[in-house]
């Protein structure tokens, strides 16, 4: 199939037609500083804000992680979805529907594909549910207090423990063994066999905000190992974004959300009438999950098991969510391991009470460094203390003023000493914090610039410098070509990734396109937008002259026709490139 391109024209309209700040600002929060905007980024984690959107070039990048891109490419990576998705649904917020034809949409069918496979592999899963010979199936979810009703809501299942039960059933719907495969829903076995993903397992589908079934989660029903298993990722779902049961806390009335750990919780707070409880898959809890639940939420409750890997997983929910602005409480699961059995075992007014009893992050962190520490002796008040210290750093100066002064009373310490105690803690904070600031950003730029998108550049960098110094100077002056363009061609392009960059773009200047980095998206991938947006951004530290230009491109001549090489300006690899070159020649 030959991939047809949405043409320029289009991609230029909705270019115009577009607000880059509308679109960010649905997943980042922003503020104006000065002609731009900032934001935590989305694409890494950080407490002070590097991600800058800048309005007038429509494009984004970030000081941190190096991150850079245009809305379309922004789009794609937020909501894991390929160039034509991506335009697709800018286009229905721009209001200028796409003209549905010819472009390579193979990708977007064959998610379809997978979304249609999914939703039979779940109805199938349910009717094995109810079927006379999985009894214990049923009973498993009867024990644990669901009602038929709740199974059918939730759309919950049984796998049965033959190998190819679901395959026959997808088969004789027409589905091929490759989308099942894709969709994780078979697996290849040794000898070219194919199996079923899950077996003698009850099923949670996980359904999206649009009401797909994207994936599922597999129980045993008994003590086997392992206790869960999850779809992997495929061209409908990546692990880290799927949150459960938000497509039924979304409608929920009140902007807050219970984060819950487990599927069952989640089933029995909603059965109990608690619709606005969610769990996350998987045991890290990631910022796209928390990005995505601060979409639906001011407020969100942490609501986890009380035990060792619950506080665990509480501290790593707290370190992603406190970047969102999500207003957090903690909750302190008393009477039951989690929200389930305490909703089994005393009802629901019980577990509404512990969340009136919920402290804010602050508070669960002071409290739950009590257990760490023997405060009835000197020695362990000291050292509580001190870790308090260390919590309260990260704090508003309101709230070092309040908490030190609790503690104070708490522990007839004088106020003066925890604060001082705190200011030390502090100090030493900020130094680890920003060595660790600047490798993570040295990092980064080294990936960005060396080799991930372009990997010639290292052993070709000053020809790499040039053809990136003069692609920057055209995207920022279009109306210099006019004058170059007998100068040179991308022939003369010594690194093929610029020549990719240099092609497109003297074909947008040509055809009186915009340069701006939107109109690179469809030729280049989200990650390799990082490059050009990074090589866009040289050209403001450039004069922006026309002689600027034409020392690239002599810059260029000179080392294609290998003349005139001025050996002190090389790296390392030319010079032994130009010198085994020079050897060659010579025999
Ligand atoms: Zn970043």
């Amino acid at each position: 199939m030959t991939a047809v391109k949405i043409s320029r024209d289009y991609i230029q309209t909705l270019h115009d037609r577009l607000d880059i700040e509308d679109i960010v600002s649905s997943y980042v929060s922003l503020k104006r500083t000065g002609r731009n905007l900032q934001g935590l980024c989305p694409f890494h984690n950080e407490k002070t804000p590097s991600f800058t959107v800048f309005p007038e070039t429509k494009s984004f990048y970030c000081f941190g992680c190096q991150a850079s891109g245009d809305i379309i490419s922004f789009t794609m990576r937020m909501e894991n979805l390929d160039y034509v998705e991506a335009v697709k649904s800018l286009a229905s917020k721009a209001g200028i529907p796409l003209p549905d034809e010819g472009f390579d949409d193979s990708m977007s069918k064959l998610r379809m594909r997978i979304l249609s496979a999914n939703r039979d592999a779940a109805k199938y899963y349910n009717s094995q549910l109810f079927a006379p010979q999985n009894s214990e199936a049923l009973d498993y979810f009867r024990r644990r207090g669901l009602t038929k009703q709740t199974l059918t809501h939730f759309g919950l299942g049984y796998a049965p423990p033959g190998w190819t039960g679901l395959i026959d059933h997808l088969k004789s719907l027409g589905y091929t063994e490759r989308e099942m495969i894709l969709a994780d829903l078979a697996k290849r076995g040794k000898n070219n066999s194919v199996y079923d993903s899950f077996r003698n397992r009850v099923i949670f589908p996980i359904i999206d905000l649009r009401g797909n079934v994207v994936a599922f989660g597999a129980r045993v029903t008994d003590d086997s190992k392992p206790k869960y298993i999850n779809t992997a990722d495929t061209p409908v779902y990546k692990k880290g974004n799927g949150v459960f049961g938000l497509n039924f806390a979304k409608n929920s009335p009140e902007k807050k959300l219970l984060l819950v750990e487990g599927y069952m919780d989640v089933i029995a707070l909603h059965q109990a009438g608690i619709t606005n409880a969610v769990a996350c898959q998987g045991t890290a809890f990631t910022s796209e999950q928390a990005n995505l639940l601060s979409r639906y939420a001011e407020e969100l409750y942490i609501c986890y098991d009380n035990d060792g890997a619950g506080k665990k997983a509480t501290a790593r929910a707290l370190s992603v969510l406190g970047k969102t602005g999500l207003h957090i409480k903690v909750v302190q699961m008393e009477g039951g391991k989690d929200a389930d059995e305490i909703i089994r075992t005393y009802g629901k007014e019980r577990f509404l009470s512990l969340l009136n009893k919920s402290g804010n992050e602050i508070e669960y962190k002071l409290n739950s460094l009590l257990s760490d520490f023997n405060v009835s002796t000197d020695d362990g008040k000291a050292k509580y203390l001190t870790a308090a210290a260390e919590v309260l750093a990260a704090c508003s100066p309101i709230d070092k003023e309040v908490y030190a002064g609790r503690l104070s009373k708490e522990f007839g310490i004088s106020k003066e000493a925890i604060l001082t105690q705190i200011r030390s803690s502090e100090i030493k904070a900020r130094r680890v914090y920003s060595a660790e600031r600047r490798k993570a950003i040295n990092k980064a730029a080294d990936s960005v610039f060396e080799g991930r998108n372009n990997p010639e550049r290292k052993t070709n960098l000053k020809a790499a410098v040039a053809e990136e110094t003069l692609i920057a100077l055209l995207m920022r002056n279009p109306d210099f070509y006019r004058k170059l363009k007998d100068e040179f061609t991308p022939d003369d392009f010594v690194t093929q990734f610029n020549k990719r960059i240099i092609t497109v773009l003297i074909e947008l200047i040509e055809g009186n396109y915009s340069t701006d980095l939107s109109m690179f998206a469809q030729e280049f991938t989200p990650e390799e937008m990082d490059s050009i947006g990074n090589i866009a951004r040289k050209g403001i530290t450039l004069a922006n002259t026309l002689t600027e230009c034409r020392d690239c491109i002599k810059t260029l001549k000179s080392l294609k026709s290998g003349e005139k090489v001025d050996v002190r300006s090389m790296s390392d690899e030319e010079y032994l490139k130009a010198f085994e070159k020079m050897k060659k020649n010579r025999n």
